[in-house]
C-alpha cells in the first residue's frame, strides 16, 4: 500500500489567512524553522493507478495538481481517484467534494448520518450527481464489520475499510432539528484500512471521549492521529478568546490525560501526528514541543511525505 500526505495542517491551514499568531507571522517573515501546510489529506493505493482518499479537503484542487499520480491519464477525462472516505461532516473534511464536481463518477464512503447532512440538508453537494452515473455514496461498516472495497473490478487488488466510533458531535452549520435526529456515534469516526496484514488508522479528529480507537492505533502498521493542538487553552491564549481544545473535539498533544501520555507507543507502528494548528509550538522545529514529541518517537506530518507499507 502506499500512503500520501498530501496536507497536515488543521483548518486554515499554515499560516492562517487571518491569523497573526507568532507561528503565522514567524512563518510569513521567514523567521520560523518550519514549513507551510495545506489543510490535512490523505491519498492511498493499494496497487499504484487507482487512489482512494481519506478526507476531501478544501486544499484539494492543489492537492491533486501538486501530485502526478493523480493525474488523468494522457487524453482521457477520467481520474486516478476511485473513492472518498470522510471521518466527519466537518467543513475541513467535506469542502473537498465541491472539486470533485466536474463529471466524473467515484464512490463516496460515509456514515448514514453524514452522507444525510451532505445530501439533505446541503444541497449544493447535489451537484456531483450531475455525472453519470451519478457519483455512489455508500456507508462505511462499523467495527468488528468491515466493508470489502474494490479498486479495479478487472483485478484482484481489494482492501478492507472499518469505521470506529471516535465520540465528538455533529458541526456547528447543521441545523437543531436534524442534528436533534441524528445518532451520536456516526459524528466523528477513526478510519481502518487493511491489506493483508497491513493497517493504516486515520484519525484527524480525536475527541477522547472513548477508547475504542487504543487498540486499532496499536495494531497499525502506520497511525495518523490527532495533532491540532499543544495545549487545551491554545486558541484563547493565541487569540485572546475562544473555546479550549477539547470543547472543539480535540485531544491536546500535552498535559495529564493528553494524547501523548494517552498513546506512548506500545504498538507496532509508525506514529503520526496530522491535522496540526498554526497555532501549535511543534510546527516550529527549533521549540522544546517540537523536540519532545520527536523524542517521544512521534513522526510530525508535513506535506509531500510518503509511506509504502
Ligand atoms: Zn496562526
Amino acid at each position: 500500500m502506499r500512503v500520501k500526505v498530501l496536507g497536515s495542517g488543521a483548518g486554515g491551514g499554515f499560516p492562517q489567512w487571518n491569523c497573526g499568531c507568532s507561528n503565522c507571522n514567524g512563518l510569513r517573515a521567514a523567521k520560523l524553522h518550519g514549513s507551510s501546510r495545506t489543510q490535512t489529506q490523505i491519498a492511498f493505493s493499494v496497487n499504484s493507478k487507482a487512489w482512494f482518499l481519506l478526507n476531501a479537503s478544501p486544499d484539494l484542487r492543489a492537492q491533486i495538481l501538486a501530485t502526478p499520480e493523480l493525474a488523468p491519464p494522457e487524453g482521457s477525462r477520467q481520474s486516478p481517484i476511485t473513492g472518498v472516505f470522510l471521518p466527519s461532516a466537518d467543513v475541513d473534511s467535506i469542502m473537498g467534494l465541491l472539486h470533485l464536481r466536474e463529471f466524473t463518477p467515484f464512490r463516496i464512503f460515509a456514515t448514514p448520518a453524514v452522507q444525510q447532512i451532505l445530501r439533505e440538508e446541503n444541497t449544493i453537494f447535489r451537484v456531483l450527481d450531475r455525472a453519470t452515473p451519478p457519483v455512489q455514496w455508500l456507508g462505511i461498516s462499523m467495527r468488528p464489520q468491515f466493508a470489502r472495497v474494490d479498486s479495479d473490478p478487472r483485478e484482484d487488488s481489494s482492501f478492507r475499510c472499518s469505521a470506529v466510533p471516535l465520540g465528538g458531535s455533529y458541526p456547528d452549520y447543521v441545523s437543531d432539528t436534524l442534528r436533534g435526529s441524528l445518532p451520536a456515534d456516526q459524528a466523528v469516526v477513526g478510519l481502518l484500512v487493511e491489506q493483508g496484514e497491513k493497517r493504516l488508522f486515520f484519525a484527524p479528529s480525536l475527541p477522547g471521549q472513548n477508547q475504542e480507537w487504543k487498540k486499532l492505533a496499536e495494531s497499525s502498521d502506520l497511525v495518523f492521529l490527532d495533532g491540532t493542538f499543544w495545549s487545551d487553552d491554545e486558541l484563547s491564549r493565541a487569540a485572546g478568546s475562544g473555546k479550549t481544545a477539547r470543547a472543539i473535539g480535540h485531544l491536546p498533544l500535552s498535559g495529564a490525560d493528553g494524547l501523548l501520555q494517552q498513546f506512548s507507543g506500545t504498538g507496532r507502528g509508525r506514529r503520526v501526528l496530522i491535522h496540526i494548528n498554526n497555532t501549535n509550538p511543534i510546527l516550529d522545529e527549533e521549540s522544546t514541543e517540537y523536540h519532545q514529541v520527536r523524542e517521544m518517537g512521534w513522526e510530525i506530518a508535513h506535506d509531500g511525505m510518503e509511506f509504502a507499507l
